[in-house]
């Protein structure tokens, strides 16, 4: 069966995704198991109630706009319209609508700006990297090689490549960081007319989330803030009235997904079971192409009559 170049890379990355990250992942990014991630001094963030979204999508366009990408119109095109993030979309608004009838909502989806962000630990040439001031999770064009690591290990499945194209990019929200270098807000915040998504410090949108949780008793899923200690914590917050999950937001736990990646690996180091389990791995390799090697010398032997020498 014939295996297509992107299928090609996709499987081996995904077989040598832990072992990138633990190889990738810094010493000052080795976290213990109960150990918080330190916040960085000035985060920012932005803070996404969807309760309050009415999915008019002027978010979308404001994003594109912000980045100066092409209007994303291969789904219809009349509309700009894309239903996923996407090699030219960086924020896109989805519409969660169960079959039974019961409570539906919008979800604006871009990049989290994770505090431990396991696309920059799974990057083997630090192209994603975080800043330690503001926490913005941004690529660097110079230091990428296009493995695409980075698409895989996002527990949010935000980084996207651009398969088309002779100097490809990663695509993800930068939270608008040189409109932030010239005092203005990200794109995405200056249009939503119902203050549905907001930005600022961290600390202040997770006191305001807080504050909308207590105003409002029994509104939102789990009295609780998704980003505050999900995944070690992220710098995009959500307030959803329906299960996080329905709206794409896993489950994560508190432990973000490198210090869980490294944890695993060192059990797996511990008593060298990697090394035995690689072991194993490579006799039933070598074992299955000798017999592939007899069976066919077999073959030959049948249809020539002659004896194979080796
Ligand atoms: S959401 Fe994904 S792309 Fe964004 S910082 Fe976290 S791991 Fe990286
Ligand atoms: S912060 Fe900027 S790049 Fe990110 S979703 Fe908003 S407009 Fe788009
Ligand atoms: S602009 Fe605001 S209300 Fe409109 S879709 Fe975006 S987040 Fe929702």
């Amino acid at each position: 069966m014939a295996i297509t170049r992107r299928e090609l890379i996709s499987s081996i990355a995904k077989t040598s995704v832990p072992a990138a990250v633990a190889m990738s992942v810094g010493a000052e990014t080795l976290h213990a198991e109960t150990e918080q991630i330190p916040v960085p001094s000035a985060a920012v963030g932005l803070l996404y109630d969807a309760s309050i979204c009415i999915g008019c999508k002027a978010c979308v366009a404001a994003c594109a706009e912000a980045n100066d990408t092409p209007p994303d119109t291969r789904g219809d095109a009349l509309h700009q319209s894309p239903s996923d993030l996407n090699d030219v979309t960086r924020n896109v608004i989805k519409l969660y609508k169960p079959e039974d009838g019961s409570l539906s909502s919008f979800v604006k989806r871009q990049c989290m700006h994770c505090l431990d962000p396991a696309c920059a630990a799974g990057c083997p040439f630090q192209a994603l990297h975080k800043d330690p001031e503001s926490g913005i999770v941004s690529w660097t064009a110079e230091e990428c090689i296009g493995c695409r690591y980075c698409t895989i290990t996002c527990p949010y499945h935000v980084p996207r490549f651009q398969w088309q194209g002779y100097n490809p990019r990663v695509t993800k929200c930068e939270l608008c960081s040189t409109r932030l270098e010239r005092g203005l807000r990200p794109g995405c915040t200056t249009v939503c007319p119902t203050g549905a998504v907001i930005f600022g410090p961290r600390t202040v949108l997770l006191t305001e989330a807080k504050r909308r949780i207590s105003n409002n008793p029994g509104k939102y899923y789990q009295e609780r803030v998704y980003g505050e200690t999900d995944n070690g914590g992220t710098q995009c917050l959500y307030l959803s009235r329906v299960p996080f999950e329905k709206l794409g937001l896993p489950e994560l736990g508190s432990e973000s997904v490198p210090a869980k990646t490294l944890r695993w690996q060192r059990r797996l180091y511990q008593y060298f079971a990697l090394p035995a389990l690689l072991y194993v791995g490579l006799v039933q390799v070598i074992r299955k192409s000798l017999k592939g090697h007899e069976e066919e010398a077999h073959e030959r032997e049948r249809e020539t009559g002659l004896r194979a020498q080796l």
